[in-house]
């Protein structure tokens, strides 16, 4: 009783996790391009920010 199908359904793509980012207070937005930082503004994400040097989005820090 084996039977091996063309294809063998195995997606086990679920268990992802353990990214530690937007944990814990954010200070400070940073570039990672340039190395620009500036204060972070509450209820806006560093993400959504552009470096006002080269225009990439900052990170928190
Ligand atoms: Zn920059």
């Amino acid at each position: 009783m084996m039977q091996m199908g063309p294809g063998g359904g195995r997606e086990r793509g679920m268990g992802r996790g353990g990214g530690r980012q937007g944990l814990g207070p954010v200070r400070e937005c940073r570039c990672p391009n340039c190395g620009y930082t500036q204060p972070h503004q509450p209820g806006v994400p560093c993400v959504n920010q552009a470096c006002p040097k080269c225009g990439t989005r900052m990170v928190g820090v």
